[in-house]
């Protein structure tokens, strides 16, 4: 019998409870995994307070991310075998110290990812990917708005989309988050808790303003994210780490410019098996070629991963977070 971190009523972190748990055999298609590090989303605290829904009702093994090595594989599976590092994101099961999983959800991790590297990435890292290859393809020369940059996925973007040629701009809850930011790939950073960031921004770009906006806060920083846009620009609101973006008037983006607004998700970009092979390879490809570090600063025993949430939630944390099995 194993342990992992299970749901059985929606709520705030001291629903995650640590407990006996059996995946059972493999199924067909299926590999099992033994776990050595899991990440830690702000995903995983919507599922846990019903935001989103568990496609698999209640109770729910917590988590959408892991890494470790097959233990088992079920009827049908031939990419996969004993032995072989995998990492994945998924929906659900990640708090574990074994799962099940589809075998067509797991990529290969290359020998130069570490585990908790890989547990600190895969999510955050293939997110940084669609948003800044294919929500919209960054270009030397763009200027771009990273909210809450010091955050997983933000230290990664920022990297990444200086690495491409843009001038980054990112928004940050303290000074030491400022420090970090600037230390990964942002030029700017702006304290928007206690200055106005539109005027900042108005500021740093000579009124020129922003090609994109990255706002993975939500409620906060809408509608003033448009505001940081030039016409034409392009909205990407990827997150709720404040609440959800409520309902508005689609012509606020007329008024704003001839704005364009998108709110992606990291599933429908790597549905396909042949794009979230093509994601994770652009990923593994940045890290290895040291453009992009993954700050991993944050590491909680499986069995704390209340803790973690309420790090995470209470903005405490920078960078990745992972529990270890
Ligand atoms: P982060 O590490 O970025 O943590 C969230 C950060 O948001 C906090 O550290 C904090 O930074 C900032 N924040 C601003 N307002 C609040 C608030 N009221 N409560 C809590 N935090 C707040 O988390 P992740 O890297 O895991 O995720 C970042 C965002 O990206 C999330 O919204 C997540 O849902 C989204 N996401 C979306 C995906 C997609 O495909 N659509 C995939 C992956 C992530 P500060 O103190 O600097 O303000």
């Amino acid at each position: 019998m194993s342990n992992a971190v299970r749901v059985h009523e929606l709520g705030g972190p001291e629903v995650l409870r640590f407990e006996p748990f059996d995946p059972g055999d493999p199924g067909a298609g299926e590999i099992r995994i033994h776990q050595h590090a899991c990440g830690v989303n702000y995903i995983d605290t919507y599922f846990r307070t019903g935001l989103y829904p568990s496609p698999v009702g209640l109770p729910f093994v917590a988590g959408n991310e892991g890494a470790g090595e097959v233990v088992a594989v079920g009827p049908g599976v031939t990419e996969f075998s004993r032995g072989d590092r995998v990492a994945y994101v998924s929906a659900l099961g990640g708090y574990a110290e074994e799962r099940n999983l589809p075998a067509a959800l797991a990529v290969r991790l290359p020998a130069s990812i570490g585990w908790e590297q890989a547990a600190g990435m895969m999510l955050k890292g293939m997110t940084a990917q669609y948003l800044l290859r294919r929500t919209h393809r960054v270009a030397p020369g763009e200027t771009i708005l990273v909210q809450a940059a010091a955050g997983g996925v933000g230290l990664i973007l920022c990297q990444w989309a200086r690495s491409l040629g843009a001038t980054v701009i990112g928004t940050v809850g303290s000074r030491e988050k400022a420090e970090l930011a600037l230390a990964h790939g942002a030029h700017h950073a702006i304290l928007y808790r206690d200055e106005d960031f539109v005027a900042r921004v108005r500021e740093i770009t000579g009124g020129r303003l922003c090609d994109v906006v990255y706002d993975g806060v939500g409620r906060a920083t809408f509608p003033a994210s448009l505001d940081c846009l030039r016409p034409l620009g392009l909205f990407v609101s990827f997150g709720n780490a404040s609440g959800p973006v409520g309902p508005f008037d689609l012509s606020l983006l007329t008024a704003k410019g001839s704005l364009f607004a998108t709110r992606p998700s990291l599933f429908s970009y790597v549905a396909r098996r042949e794009d979230l092979v093509a994601t994770a390879n652009e990923l593994f490809e940045v890290v290895a070629g040291g453009s992009v570090k993954i700050p991993v600063h944050h590491r909680f025993p499986l069995r704390d991963a209340q803790r973690a949430h309420r790090a995470l939630e209470g903005r405490e944390t920078t960078g990745s977070i992972v529990l270890l099995p």
